[in-house]
């Protein structure tokens, strides 16, 4: 691609051509000026079109969220989904997954996901942590109350 220095000198040129008299060789000057701009607007209508899509991604990636296997598309606090994460990361397209009885597939890349069973057994109670937990509290606040 040519430079602006050099249109701004094409410019001049064609100027200094016309004042000189030299009509078509100013006039082929310009065709050729005029081409060159043309091509500058069609890469510009490229990169405009590039930028757009770039910002669509961003603006997607905001409102995908991960879970640890799949892809969750957050809409307007709606979650839909989930995607296939294989088809995201590789062509950063979102495919539903076909649900079935105990996982998920991917009708792409054939890609399975197992569906998560319901957790049964909660390692949350446990008795040591609550006796450590009683005894330090008071121990504090007698230590506050002096
Ligand atoms: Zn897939």
């Amino acid at each position: 691609m040519f430079s602006t220095l050099f249109q701004a000198t094409g410019f001049k040129r064609a100027f200094d051509l016309f004042e000189e008299g030299k009509l078509d060789e100013a006039k082929a000057l310009l065709k050729s000026l005029q081409e060159e701009f043309l091509a500058v607007c069609e890469e510009n209508e490229a990169l405009k079109s590039q930028i757009s899509e770039v910002a669509e991604v961003l603006d997607l990636a905001e409102k995908i969220q991960f879970d640890g296997q799949k892809y969750w598309l957050i809409d307007d606090g709606e979650r839909k989904g989930p995607f296939c994460q294989v088809c995201y990361d590789r062509d950063g397209l979102l495919v539903h997954l076909h649900q079935h009885e105990n996982h998920w597939e991917c009708q792409s890349c054939h890609g399975l996901y197992m569906i998560p069973r319901s957790t049964k057994d909660t390692p949350e109670k446990k008795p040591q942590m609550r006796s450590t937990l009683k005894k330090t509290i008071p121990l504090f606040l007698e230590q506050e109350l002096g």
